[in-house]
């Protein structure tokens, strides 16, 4: 049973097969992002997810959570943090590794813009490994805030993400919109 908001998000992802490369199904949310309503119902949940766990910041993952995480920041009335792909910030950071299926990835974020007390709620489009949202989660801990949540539009429940997310979470919630 499908709530109007579910069934509207559902319907504005585009499945664009074998991109990046074969065997990826790739969810586009490009089409979502066109449609006012849509995005505006995708950014009210959020929102929404931010006040529930009682986040004080909104960190959004490069490229589709900066997207999607800068309106929650605003509607939620918090600030935004990026964290970023090495080597992108021009500040003083913090940088995390983690593995990908083929090698691995560095991510950062500016030191300064959390501090002791923060809750941060982390945004993105999808999850599929968790190894970015992982790695994002202890940056957050590394700054010495806490994770008051990963907010997700889309959770690829097959590729066991959230078990992977789960010890980095502290009983904080993985929050999903969409199951897929
Ligand atoms: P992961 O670290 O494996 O959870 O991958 C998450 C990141 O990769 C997110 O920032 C997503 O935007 C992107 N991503 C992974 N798989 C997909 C997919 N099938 N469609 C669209 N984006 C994806």
């Amino acid at each position: 049973e499908l709530t109007d908001t579910t069934s509207l998000l559902l319907s504005r992802i585009r499945d664009v097969a074998d991109y990046p490369e074969p065997g990826v199904m790739f969810k586009d949310i490009t089409p979502l992002l066109a449609d006012p309503a849509a995005f505006m119902a995708l950014t009210e949940a959020l929102a929404g997810i931010a006040a529930d766990t009682g986040a004080t910041k909104v960190v959004g993952l490069e490229a589709r959570g900066f997207i999607l995480g800068a309106p929650v920041a605003v509607r939620a009335g918090l600030g935004f943090i990026p964290v970023r792909k090495a080597g992108k910030l021009p500040g003083a950071t913090l940088r995390q590794a983690y593995d990908l299926e083929y090698g691995s990835a560095e991510i950062e974020l500016h030191a300064e813009d959390l501090t002791t007390g923060d809750r941060v709620l982390i945004v993105d489009d999808v999850l599929a490994t968790g190894g970015t949202a992982e790695a994002a989660a202890q940056l957050i801990q590394r700054a010495g805030a806490e994770v008051s949540g990963i907010a997700v539009l889309m959770e690829l429940g097959f590729l066991g993400g959230r078990a992977r997310l789960t010890p980095s979470l502290d009983g904080a919630p993985l929050t999903a919109l969409l199951q897929l």
